[in-house]
């Protein structure tokens, strides 16, 4: 679901965690927002084969409890702040790397003239896709892009805002600042993609203009020739995300191992832009963020054996 890009794949491919025994462990270590609300309208009858009968534990996090709602507003209102302060302080760069980039030296995109706006990720950025965990979750199954599809071109009244994205968004229009999505989304469904958009409140979004969808710009679920595209017509001050491809393509490298990717977003020169220009929404549902061994997750030294438990 939603535009986001795994490791170069298309939408939703890496989807581990739901009912994975190392859950628990993962979420442990997601800090910031996510989500929380009432499904936007009547979720479909359960079918009678449904193969489940409990909501995966990082959906009941995400979509139904307060933590995650208030995870979701703290970043929509970190993300509203900063994005009305540098409105007013008209930066030299932008927050959209430059070509050439790589994760030790990053390079960004000057401003130059070109007019104010923010970007964002729609799916579990923007938007709940309420209707389809529902679904997923209750048959018991894993993603499925055929489903996707369909989800896309038949949900747009099933979705909900992420908590505080509504208000943020008002907000950053009302200061003269463009609003512009960049999905993995296909594009062929981009009527569809703007109604979600506009049901759940979060609209205008105008495919082509403020809304770059895959299929535009170039093939493949890369986000970077799409955001190069955006940067160079206009000065992109704050992204928004729930995975690091929203923010860069380096990020979904086939070859940066789990630690390696780790470092390369909290240490070194990213690391002063969450917060500050790049804003995370927690996802503990799906994505690339979902994978490692104890050994990729748990440092050798700082592993701890329960004491009772030793003969
Ligand atoms: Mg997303």
């Amino acid at each position: 679901m939603n535009g986001k890009p795994c490791s170069g794949e298309s939408r939703r491919p890496v989807r581990l965690g739901n009912r994975s025994p190392a859950f628990a462990g993962i979420l442990a270590l997601l800090t910031l927002s996510g989500c929380a609300t009432v499904p936007a309208s009547t979720p479909r009858a359960a079918p009678a084969t449904a193969a489940a009968t409990t909501v995966p534990p990082a959906m009941q996090w995400l979509f139904g409890s307060g933590e995650g709602g208030t995870a979701s507003l703290q970043a929509y209102r970190a993300l509203r702040d900063h994005v009305l302060r540098s409105a007013r302080a008209r930066p030299a760069d932008s927050v959209v790397l430059a070509e050439g980039s790589t994760l030790a030296s990053p390079r960004f995109v000057p401003c130059a003239r070109k007019p104010l706006a923010v970007m964002l990720d729609v799916d579990e950025t923007a938007i709940q896709n309420l209707g389809y965990e529902y679904d997923e979750a209750v048959r018991g199954r894993s993603f499925d892009s055929a489903a996707w599809n369909r989800w896309e071109r038949t949900g747009e009244r099933s979705v909900a805002p992420m908590p505080g994205a509504v208000e943020a968004l008002r907000a950053i229009r009302a200061a003269g600042i463009e609003v512009i999505f960049n999905s993995n989304r296909q594009a062929a469904n981009a009527a569809h993609t703007e109604a979600a958009l506009d049901f759940a409140g979060l609209g205008p979004a105008r495919h082509g203009e403020t809304l770059f969808l895959q299929g535009d710009i170039a093939p493949g679920s890369g986000k970077d020739p799409r955001r190069a595209a955006v940067a160079g017509r206009w000065c992109v001050i704050a992204m928004a995300g729930d995975q690091l491809g929203d923010f860069s393509d380096l990020f979904n490298a086939r070859t940066l191992p789990v630690g390696e990717r780790r470092r390369a977003a909290v240490e070194g020169p990213f690391a002063g832009l969450w917060g500050n220009g790049w804003f995370m929404l927690s996802n503990p549902v799906y994505g690339p963020g979902l994978r490692g061994g104890f050994d990729d997750i748990f440092p050798q030294d700082r592993r701890w054996s329960d004491p009772g438990e030793r003969e």
